[in-house]
């Protein structure tokens, strides 16, 4: 069977293509250039898959022309979307690209891939917390209240999650009211830590989420640790691949958003956990920060991603060591 995999080039994406390819899947996926596709099928070598050039998700009709010259798909996996720090223009760089990329790729499987019995889209944790009036515990039947005038009056902190929640909610909109050839299902993941890209160009190219362990290793917090809020899940990004493959394969999980998150962390652990188990780089890391998980820290329901897509979380332990192991193994300078 076939599947679509939009922003190809991306961290959670590459998991995401390995996982698929495992599965025995074809693959083709979506890049910005020529370049960036070449790379992604070296980095899958000696699988094969094809890629098709969508320079910007945020254009009308911007993946037409990959369902008429790759089609058939069986699915179609949708993860491509801006995710950053440095926000300049809220609307250009998240809002379209995150909003319009969304709704007219399920125009372009409407009007182009009647073969598609399944649309899994990454949205976020973004689009589940509200961290202004945190209930007690988070799952499926929470959404993030921020609007589309919260990102353009605090861009800052809101244009990401906007883009998260305006995004997931046009898309089921969409399916409720067009009634498509294809049910959705959606992966809502927290933040996300695990090896990098095999074929990353450079430390700078990495993505947002692993930063914080990249800029430890690299003795950037030796002075001390950011603060940890107001992120305090997180989740490996083998888990979030793995839920994405089984929002194709199991049947049953049409039709749902799943909240995929593998645990609390602070920074102060990551740091514990490379100190104690890299001792080579212990003299990089702050001798002696302070955690600041709060005891009463909100808590979180994963159990349907559990039971329905079957996901055992991995360890923090595990994550993060292999997320250092695959940075200095690509850059042993580091
Ligand atoms: P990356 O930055 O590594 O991947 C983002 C992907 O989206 C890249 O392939 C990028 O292309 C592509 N992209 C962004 N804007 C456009 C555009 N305008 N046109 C075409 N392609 C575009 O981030 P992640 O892998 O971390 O994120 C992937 C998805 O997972 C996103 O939807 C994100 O919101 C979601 N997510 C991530 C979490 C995390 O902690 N990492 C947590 C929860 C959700 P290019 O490489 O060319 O820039």
């Amino acid at each position: 069977e076939r599947v679509l995999l939009t922003g190809g080039s991306g961290f959670i994406a590459s998991h995401v293509l390995d996982t698929l390819l495992d599965a025995g899947f074809q693959v083709v996926v979506t890049a910005r250039s020529d370049e960036k596709g070449r790379t992604i099928a070296e980095s899958v070598k000696p699988h094969q898959i094809c890629y098709a050039v969508v320079e910007d998700i945020a254009k009308d009709g911007a993946f037409d022309h990959v369902f008429q010259i790759q089609a058939p798909f069986d699915y179609v996996v949708h993860t491509a979307s801006p995710y950053y720090l440095n926000v300049q223009d809220p609307v250009k760089e998240f809002l379209d690209p995150a909003i319009k990329g969304t709704t007219g790729l399920l125009r372009s499987i409407k009007a182009h891939g009647p073969t598609v019995k399944r649309l899994v889209i990454t949205s976020s944790s973004a689009a589940v917390l509200n961290p202004d009036n945190h209930p007690k515990v988070y799952d499926e039947t929470c959404w993030a209240p921020t609007t589309y005038e919260d990102a353009i009056n605090h861009p800052a902190k809101n244009a990401y999650k906007a883009s998260k929640v305006l995004a997931e909610k046009a898309a089921w909109e969409f399916v409720e009211n067009e009634k498509p050839n294809f049910d959705l299902a959606v992966i809502n993941c927290t933040y996300v830590f695990g090896p990098i890209q095999r074929k990353l160009a450079s430390l700078e190219a990495m993505n947002t989420s692993n930063h914080r362990i990249r800029d430890m290793i690299q003795g950037e917090k030796r002075d001390g640790l950011d603060p940890t809020a107001p992120v305090f899940t997180w989740v490996d990004v083998r888990d979030v691949a793995l839920a994405h493959l089984r929002a194709i394969t199991v049947p049953k999980a049409g039709g749902n958003r799943f909240y995929v998150v593998g645990g609390h962390f602070s920074n102060k652990q990551i740091a514990d956990i490379i100190r104690e188990k890299v001792p080579s780089l212990a003299d990089r890391l702050p001798a002696d920060a302070v955690d600041d998980l709060p005891d009463d820290v909100f808590s979180f329901n994963n159990s349907k991603s559990r039971q329905v897509l079957g996901i055992d979380y991995t360890s923090l332990e595990k994550s993060i060591l292999d997320t250092v192991g695959s940075i200095l193994a690509l850059f042993p300078d580091a």
